[in-house]
């Protein structure tokens, strides 16, 4: 038999390779981006008990009633449907828009779904890159829209660049597309987690917009249970109902017991969601702390739980060979940042994930503080 592959050139996103030879080399993984450890023993008593309780068949397709309920009280508008995590919420989203021949802008560093999604769908990505601070050159957007255009993919707070969206750039944005047929789909997986007092803006919350976003979000960075994979997608009504159509066909459900476990979270422990900031803040205080005076050169984090440096003083090799050095003569595990571009810059940046346990963090700072040209 011959398959002609839709993907020839695809290789296993870096994420399973970098997690692979960490593990093979016992490094510290500070790598792909999932905490390592537990989460709120309520969240665990709660789905022991849903799943006890039998709530083991098919939940209905649109979301459990509960966990609906719960997230309507965190935003005051649009209508939520829960995915497979927001990895299944981008792929429904971009497939409910996107036709054979569609433009759709993306920004790198992009997540490595965005592109195959796009073209699964017979999309052209167009991709720009990011000004060398992350932040987006909207008059170079400008240059680049066609009549093809027919979406813009944002994720604020960023990966793998921790930048955030501000009201300045959301207005930049409605100045580009509002005398035009272009949605925005709006990756916000790290929606809670934002430093020094910054807040998390989303065009969904926008009235100007919200009738084009698709606001896209994911529990497993809420709640430190990132294996769970229950997201969910924001839009308004006309939206969610082609979004369903898709939705239903690629998983229908998600796993009703953990819906509600979730959903018992978001009632009884707030507290958690909202404290979620200062939580990381610590961790990415005590990861900047550490490599002060390192040979790396630290970039600014507004959100997220990424921290990326430049190790240019350490070394020419590109960031790759860089990353697979750091494993295997080192021990600690990070992520090159080139392979989430189209035309990468030239510069030596990789990226860390300071979502690990503080002994963690110190284990593989103690290794990287050290490091020497
Ligand atoms: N978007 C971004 C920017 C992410 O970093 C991630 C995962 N870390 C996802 C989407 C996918 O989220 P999920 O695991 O809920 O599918
Ligand atoms: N989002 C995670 C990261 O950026 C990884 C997700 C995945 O492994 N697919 O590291």
């Amino acid at each position: 038999m011959n398959i002609t592959s839709k993907f020839p050139n695809m290789e296993t996103t870096i994420f399973s390779q970098i997690s692979v030879l960490a593990s093979k080399h016992q490094a510290t993984n500070l790598g792909q981006g999932f905490p390592n450890f537990g989460a709120d023993p309520y969240l665990i008593e709660r789905l022991n008990y849903h799943t006890s309780q039998g709530v083991n068949q098919y939940a209905p397709m649109t979301g459990m009633p509960q966990l609906l309920e719960s997230i309507n009280k965190l935003h005051n508008n649009g209508e939520v449907t829960i995915t497979s995590g927001a990895t299944e919420a981008i792929f429904c989203a971009i497939s409910a828009i996107v036709h054979p021949g569609d433009e759709v802008i993306v920004f790198d560093p992009s997540y490595d779904s965005y592109v195959p999604n796009i073209e699964l769908n017979g999309g052209i990505a167009n991709r720009i890159n990011l000004s060398s601070d992350f932040s987006i050159d909207w008059n170079l957007v400008k240059s680049k829209i066609t009549p093809k255009t027919k979406a813009i993919i944002i994720n604020t707070p960023h990966n793998p660049s921790g930048n955030m969206l501000t009201k300045s750039d959301l207005d930049s944005l409605w100045e580009l597309i509002k005398n035009r047929n272009i949605f925005i789909i709006s990756d916000e997986v790290y929606q809670f987690i934002t430093y020094d007092g910054r807040k998390h803006l989303s065009p969904m919350d926008d009235e100007r917009m919200r009738d084009r976003t698709f606001a896209i979000s994911s529990f497993g960075k809420t709640f430190h249970v990132t294996g769970w994979k229950v997201g969910y997608c924001r839009t308004c009504e006309k939206l969610t109902k082609e979004f369903r159509k898709i939705h239903q066909y690629i998983t229908f459900c998600t796993p009703g017991n953990i819906q509600l476990a979730i959903s018992d979270m978001l009632e009884k422990k707030m507290a958690n969601v909202n404290g979620l900031s200062s939580f990381y803040q610590n961790k990415r205080d005590l990861f900047a702390n550490a490599l002060r005076y390192s040979n790396f050169k630290l970039l600014p984090v507004e959100g997220s739980y990424f921290q990326l440096v430049d190790y240019s003083e350490l070394s020419e090799s590109d960031d790759v060979e860089f990353c697979q050095q750091l494993i295997i003569e080192h021990g600690v595990a990070a992520i090159p940042t080139s392979v989430f571009y189209q035309t990468p810059p030239k510069q030596r940046i990789i990226r860390f994930c300071f979502a690990k346990k503080d002994e963690t963090l110190i284990s593989g700072l103690q290794i990287l503080k050290e490091l020497k040209a």
